[in-house]
């Protein structure tokens, strides 16, 4: 294997690039890249960035003298949109062409839009570092707060509601079509008690609302129109209701496509020396005997580390090790920093072991047929970290309770 290429410019596919190197490969690695930013990191884009705290400096993945030890080809600002696996070639949309021995498909995902999404000023989304931009100078330049309106109550529509209503002192509305916030990651009683957290905050969650229309006066967004006909005035929209990942220029390859790229538990996309890592990945994790997608950053960040060593091995004559993981997620919301662990299900009882949820301090375990699934953390992370290790062994439901209440006194 002479020459690596890693399409994607971000997290999952630089620590592929870094885990080749220090898995002793000498050869060429380009790195393809749909921005022109050098690999940064998101969480901060919706938090202290977003607050106009942190600046672009403090955001960047890796230092450049880190990234210059790595000594990576950068080809930035023209994404790939082709792949042959046969020829093993990979087009690009400057027309270039790239040659590869090994593969990482690394390209994540990108904002969903709603089906009659006007192009009005003032309508944002927030997936990259210029939408980040755009969304922090709309907040920050004005005489009077916003009144922004957030559409979709998931994890960028709550960080962002958040930053907006205390960095900024923004009037708050976040808009969300199912009965709670955060109800498909979470549950509804355990995603009720994060939108309680807004509420306290002044923000104003609204559940069970259908978004008909976002409403301009010429130009600029002027509200968002309710299934009910009622009007919500807006200055600033969020549209943050879910991605799509990004596999359209791997249409044709003859990979599988599935809301993702389907892979085996090696990370293996199902042509030779071709791996993928990142948001776009769905792959069975043995841990919990199930295939999934996750669209977090550890997970993504293993995921990059365990394509590139798998890359290696087989290169090297050797077995590919299955990728196994506990997922896990963090979130800041206002004071709260929500920790959750595993892989929780509609069907799962979901039980609070620490705290209150009423204090906004607690923990919840999940657990489905005698096996505890997931762990949720508010503002508990002694409690809540530990539980990783019970569910990388496959604990009992009653031994997971024990373990908590035991650690609960
Ligand atoms: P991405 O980071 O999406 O990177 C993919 C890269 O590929 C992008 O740079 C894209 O431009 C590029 N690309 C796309 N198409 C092509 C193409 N055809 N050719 C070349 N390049 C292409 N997770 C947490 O666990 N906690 C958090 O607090 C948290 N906060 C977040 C806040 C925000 C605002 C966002 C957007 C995400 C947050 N996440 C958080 C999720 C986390 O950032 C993602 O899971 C992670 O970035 C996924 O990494 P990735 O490398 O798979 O994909
Ligand atoms: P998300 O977490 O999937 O949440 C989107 C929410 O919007 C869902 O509840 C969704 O409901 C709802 N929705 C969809 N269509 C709607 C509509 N028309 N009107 C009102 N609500 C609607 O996605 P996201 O918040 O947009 O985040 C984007 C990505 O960034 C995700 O991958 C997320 O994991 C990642 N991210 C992660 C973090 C973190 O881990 N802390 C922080 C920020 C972002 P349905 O499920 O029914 O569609």
């Amino acid at each position: 294997m002479e020459h690596v290429v890693v399409v994607g410019s971000s997290l999952a596919g630089l620590r592929a690039c870094e885990v080749l190197r220090s898995g002793g490969f000498a050869g060429a690695i380009t790195v393809v890249g749909a921005e022109r930013h050098l690999p940064y990191d998101r969480p901060p884009l919706s938090k202290k960035f977003l607050a106009g705290e942190w600046d672009v400096d403090q955001i960047a993945l890796r230092k450049p003298d880190a990234l210059g030890e790595l000594q990576l080809t950068f080809r930035l600002g023209a994404g790939a949109t082709a792949l042959d696996t046969v020829r093993r070639t990979i087009t690009l949309a400057d027309g270039g062409v790239e040659q590869y021995d090994g593969l990482v498909i690394a390209t994540g995902a990108s904002c969903r839009r709603l089906p009659n999404q006007p192009a009005l000023a003032g309508i944002h989304e927030l997936r990259t570092l210029d939408d980040a931009i755009a969304l922090r100078t709309d907040l920050g330049s004005r005489a009077v707060p916003a009144r922004v309106v957030v559409i979709g109550a998931g994890f960028i529509g709550l960080e962002a509601a958040a930053t907006a209503r205390r960095a900024y002192g923004c009037a708050v509305t976040v808009l969300e079509g199912l009965p709670a916030p955060l109800v498909r990651a979470l549950g509804p009683d355990m995603g009720s008690a994060i939108g309680s957290i807004h509420g306290d905050q002044g923000v104003d969650i609204r559940c069970g609302v259908q978004v008909a229309t976002i409403e301009g006066n010429g130009t600029r967004v002027s509200g968002v129109r309710l299934g009910d006909g009622s009007l919500v005035d807006a200055d600033v929209v969020l549209v943050g209701i879910g991605v799509v990942p990004n596999t359209g220029w791997l249409v044709g390859s003859g990979l599988e496509l599935r809301d993702g790229v389907v892979c085996d538990a090696t990370l293996n996309a199902g042509a030779p020396g071709v791996y993928a890592a990142g948001d776009l990945v769905r792959w069975p994790n043995g841990l919990f005997g199930e295939e999934m997608r996750v669209e977090h950053w550890t997970t993504a960040s293993e995921q990059g580390a365990a394509a590139a060593s798998n890359l290696l091995a087989v290169s090297r004559g050797e077995e590919a090790t299955p990728f196994e993981t506990v997922p896990f997620f963090w979130s800041d919301q206002f004071d709260a920093r929500i920790q959750y662990l595993g892989r929780g299900g509609e069907h799962d009882e979901v039980r609070v072991v620490a705290g209150s949820v009423q204090d906004h301090r607690f923990m919840a375990l999940y657990g489905r047929n005698g096996r505890l699934r997931a762990a949720l953390g508010v503002s508990m992370p002694k409690m809540v970290m530990p539980m990783r290790r019970l569910l990388a062994e496959r604990a009992t439901w009653d031994d997971a309770l024990a373990f908590a209440a035991e650690r609960a006194v």
